[in-house]
């Protein structure tokens, strides 16, 4: 039998497992407390009116205000959002701000070379974009160009990696993507979880939630009215249409409908996307512990190519924020209380972060979160028309993939919005839905049974065994979708 000091020293010394504030989002605690005399939106309450209402105030919403106000100053732009501005996923995520450099191979299947080089040269030349603007708006959101490591764990993680770099290279951008072997990971990150991986140049680290809450100051700077507290609860899909809330209402000319996962529930988009979960723990501050290593100091980026992506970065004062998408499914597409905080999932998410890093087995979780993510079947984002309302315009389906490419779809946005027939405006991803999911109840329990599979099919993968015929089914089946129904021609 252990003796009692034996047992105390343990006590002493063992890692809590459990992160101390469970839903508390870190990032939008850092932000709003340097908030001090921050300009109030209070709801809006009886009638306004607008040549543009844009409904959710996340990155989506706020850059479209933005590229409004800047395309066509005299512009009456309001934002309506349901809570406070980026406190939906723009103020919750892991902080990445990546292209679709990695995505070319896929780009170029669906839409050929042409477009999918001018997407991934403009999700790239976005976040310069955005690096001017912070630099020009002297915000200070922790923005790092360290670039990112995108890691394999598996010889099926291997295999992607491998494609995404020949693809790049095959179309001239192979100097944004670049092989780098497992002991440069180690060496740079700390981690043996890789077997090889790449390098991607063009990416950027960055505060999530300080980011949005800058982006909410400068468009009240610029004039953009924002109501916050002040959910739309109808649409009135008329011209103009209106915007009803529940003490006022907008009529406006244009609305863009920038809810994010939240806009599933609009009857036209239900089928678009599954709503998933996707969750971050954060560890204390240990910058003494990562002083040596290249990714803390640079703020690079670090993550695999799984489906159920692990993503990561190291904060300014030195935490490591650790997160995996692939968490709960909403049922109907709805955004569900387990996707803000899910303590199985956080628990799950906790493990894989003591295996990536055993070395800070002892290091304290403080915080774990999660948010919604909106998943489409293309995996990626897609602006269009509601039905036959062309003054109502939508944004949805970033597949956990949003940070960067929101201002690129906000510019899209604006551009339609104000009817400019430019390469914005009509870029391949302006065609609305690839693709609709089956109907609820089959979009719940097919998608859950698929996600099971995926994930067991990618913890034998990374185990060194095969996916197995389920496995591989699955993975082939998170793509599907259906064609939209055929509407029957006028009697
Ligand atoms: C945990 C997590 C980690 C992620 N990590 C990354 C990452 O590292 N890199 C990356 O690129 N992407 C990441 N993403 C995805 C990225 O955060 C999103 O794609 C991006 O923030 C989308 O911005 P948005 O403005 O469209 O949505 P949101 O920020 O969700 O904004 C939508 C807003 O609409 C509001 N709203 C909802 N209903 C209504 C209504 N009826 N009326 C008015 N307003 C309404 C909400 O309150 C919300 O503020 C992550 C997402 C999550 C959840």
């Amino acid at each position: 039998m252990r003796s009692r000091a034996t047992r105390t020293r343990r006590a002493a010394t063992a890692p809590r497992r459990r992160p101390l504030n469970t839903g508390a989002v870190f990032w939008l605690e850092q932000a709003i407390a340097g908030e001090a005399g921050a300009v109030a939106c209070p709801p809006l309450a009886g009638a306004a009116s607008a040549d543009v209402c844009v409904v959710g105030g996340g990155y989506t919403g706020l850059w479209t205000a933005l590229e409004l106000v800047e395309e066509a100053p005299d512009a009456r732009v309001v934002v309506l959002e349901a809570g406070a501005c980026g406190f939906g996923a723009s103020g919750r995520n892991g902080g990445w701000m990546t292209s679709w450099v990695d995505e070319l191979d896929g780009l170029a299947d669906r839409f050929g070379e042409e477009q999918a080089l001018w997407l991934a040269d403009e999700s790239s030349a976005t976040i310069g974009r955005i690096e001017a603007f912070i630099g020009e708006h002297g915000i200070d959101c922790h923005f790092r160009r360290g670039g990112g490591l995108w890691v394999a764990s598996s010889a099926a993680q291997v295999a992607i990696v491998g494609h995404a770099i020949a693809t790049a290279a095959r179309l001239g951008r192979g100097h944004l993507i670049k092989a780098v072997s497992a002991e440069e990971i180690t060496a740079r990150t700390g981690t043996r979880a890789a077997l090889s991986g790449a390098s991607i140049e063009d990416s950027a680290a960055v505060q999530p939630a300080l980011l949005a809450r800058a982006l909410r100051r400068v468009a009240l700077e610029r004039g953009v009215r924002i109501f916050e507290g002040s959910p739309m609860i109808r649409l009135e899909r008329t011209r103009p249409a209106t915007v009803v809330t529940p003490a006022g209402r907008v009529e406006a000319g244009e609305v863009v409908l920038a809810a994010n996962a939240w806009s599933a529930q609009v009857r036209e988009l239900r089928r678009t996307v599954a709503v998933v979960g996707s969750q971050i723990v954060l560890t204390e501050p240990i910058p003494d512990r990562l002083r040596d290593l290249d990714w803390a100091q640079r703020g690079t980026l670090l993550g695999d190519a799984r489906l159920f992506v692990h993503y990561a970065q190291v904060t300014r004062d030195g935490r490591i924020a650790f997160g995996r998408g692939g968490g709960a499914l909403g049922l109907a597409s709805r955004v569900v209380p387990k996707h803000f905080y899910d303590p199985a999932t956080a628990a799950s998410v906790a493990a894989d972060f003591r295996r990536w890093f055993p070395q800070l087995a002892r290091v304290r979780l403080t915080h774990a979160w999660g948010g919604a993510v909106d998943r489409a079947p293309g995996h990626l984002p897609f602006v269009g028309a509601l039905g036959d309302h062309s003054n109502v315009h939508y944004a949805l389906g970033y597949s956990g993939n949003g940070v960067g490419p929101s201002a690129l779809i906000g510019r899209i946005l604006a551009r339609r919005a104000l009817g400019t027939n430019d390469e914005y405006a009509t870029c391949a991803l302006a065609g609305g839905p690839p693709g609709y999911l089956p109907p609820e109840p089959l979009r719940f329990a097919g998608g859950a049974l698929v996600r099971g599979a995926v994930r067991r099919a990618e913890e034998r993968e990374e185990a060194g065994r095969d996916a197995g015929p389920p496995g591989r089914l699955a993975k082939r089946l998170v793509t599907f979708s259906l064609p939209p129904l055929r509407r029957r021609p006028p009697a």
